[in-house]
């Protein structure tokens, strides 16, 4: 799938065929404006038909009449977009549930369903630069999920006993609404969930408004303010305990409990303050408006950085305090790396799970947990094997995305980079790194820019082995350590 046209180039493009026009062909003008289908995907070369083209959603309101674990309820998605070319027709990612009436504008829109693609017809066509509004009716079923055989395991809709979590990673925000899901597209959300009175809803951002919506039922609203990937998004409903906070720096902090689990999860969620301050020290200040951790009533066995409230398996609070603490702080970080400085494209993961599971493993070994330099002696000794079985750490396929290699195997690159430059150096590129990408998305090409800037060393010749080839570079000031063939 092609790329959504670069500005610059659709420029030239359009220079181009106004001087032929002029030279040659008088009617073709008209021809340059006519209203085209925005494309299927923005051209992840592993997704490619994630996310969409021909237009830039500005603004997700989402509706949910929730009802009951497992029963389909009543949903409503309005989209607010820009054309951004000429369209005939345009399309959402949206999988699974019932699709009812569509408008755009007010108008009835014909639609057409191919995969996981709704192929959107408006009655009219819509000029580049236009503003318009994409409603979407749908019957959502909460019993929709997916499989991957990687770290992600179970994703979409996630049962709870009394109502419902999401985990949308890697591509499942489409069961969940129509959107444009992927990383690199970031819409601001506001959200209403309606549902029984005696039941808790939550989702990204703040809640900006509750009231009675019917008789027994109450309708919940959150703005999500800071704009969200479809992959971090957030809905749960079901009997929850909030507990409210805040940390040393004022962020405010949300805690979603299940009203049985308050006390035994208390030892470990009064944490949550202690690690903020000490990620804020490494990454800068916390980039969104609040955190929360929300545990999950599930046998899930993830945990998932959705943005401003990273679920958490109820497994992850009630063990020991190392693996409850590295979990805590693996999905803490990546509201930095991961949400906050988003990934462009699928490939760019090893940014996102290298980082977090890197600070995770410093934090550990400073609190008791296992030591860092034994831990990356072991990724090192394992990495061309790795590299074999699932790519070099920035040349990921689609199915093995979320192996290790893109976990202890991407940690590994920072350790080395930090062995490399030395850790004053390694630590102002990465407060860079946070600060300069601060709510944008950011592949590895601008990571290695950045750190070659910071390090006032072209860095690209030691950062390439280590992300792309089948083999494993020397890790610097180790000249001891060894490899396992593949
Ligand atoms: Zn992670």
């Amino acid at each position: 799938m092609r790329r959504p046209p670069h500005p610059v180039g659709s420029l030239v493009a359009l220079a181009t065929a106004l001087t032929l026009t002029a030279a040659v062909a008088p009617v073709a003008h008209a021809e340059d404006a006519r209203p085209t289908p925005g494309a299927a995907g923005i051209g992840d070369p592993l997704f490619p038909l994630s996310g969409n083209g021909g237009y830039r959603a500005d603004h997700y309101t989402l509706a949910f009449d929730w009802q009951a674990p497992g029963a389909a309820f009543p949903a409503v998605t309005t989209i607010e977009a820009t054309a951004t070319q000429a369209l005939s027709r345009f399309d959402l990612d949206f999988a699974g549930n019932t699709l009812g009436r569509v408008t755009v504008d007010g108008r009835p829109a014909e639609t057409r369903r191919d995969g996981d693609e709704l192929v959107i017809t408006p009655a009219r066509p819509l000029r580049k630069g236009r503003s318009f509004t994409v409603r979407v009716e749908y019957t959502a079923d909460p019993t929709q999920q997916r499989h991957r055989d990687d770290a992600i395991e179970t994703f979409g809709w996630i049962p709870t006993p009394d109502g419902t979590v999401i985990y949308p990673q890697p591509d499942g925000a489409k069961m969940i609404f129509p959107s444009n899901d992927h990383p690199s597209l970031r819409t601001r959300t506001t959200v209403e969930i309606t549902a029984a009175d005696d039941l808790t809803a939550l989702s990204n951002g703040t809640l900006v408004d509750k009231r009675p919506a019917a008789p027994g039922r109450t309708r919940w609203t959150y703005d999500s303010r800071q704009p969200v990937a479809g992959q971090l998004f957030q809905l749960a409903v079901g009997k929850y305990t909030l507990i409210d906070g805040e940390a040393a720096d004022g962020t405010r902090l949300r805690d979603a409990i299940p009203p049985d689990l308050v006390d035994r999860v208390e030892q470990y969620r009064s944490l949550t303050p202690r690690h903020l301050a000490w990620v804020t020290d490494r990454l800068g200040p916390y980039p969104f408006d609040g955190y929360g951790l929300l545990v999950a009533h599930t046998d899930l066995g993830v945990a998932l950085e959705t943005q401003g409230l990273s679920l958490l398996p109820k497994a992850d609070l009630l063990g020991d305090k190392v693996n409850a603490e590295r979990n805590m702080v693996h999905e803490l970080v990546h509201q930095w790396t991961g949400d906050s400085v988003a990934i462009e494209r699928w490939s760019d993961l090893w940014l996102s799970e290298g980082h977090a599971r890197y600070y995770e493993r410093v934090y550990s070994e400073e609190n008791g947990g296992a030591n860092l330099e034994a831990l990356m002696r072991e990724a090192y000794r394992q990495h061309d094997i790795w590299r074999r079985d699932a790519g070099a750490p920035a040349e990921p396929t689609e199915p093995n995305l979320f192996k290790r290699m893109r976990y202890d195997g991407s940690a590994l690159v920072f350790y080395a980079l930090r062995t490399e430059v030395g850790a004053d150096t390694f630590a102002r590129i990465e407060r860079a790194w946070t600060t300069r990408f601060r709510g944008r998305a950011a592949g590895t090409a601008d990571y290695v820019k950045l750190a070659s800037q910071v390090a006032h060393r072209d860095l690209a010749p030691f950062l390439t082995p280590w992300l792309y080839g089948a083999k494993t570079p020397p890790m610097p000031g180790h000249p001891d350590w060894t490899v396992d063939p593949a």
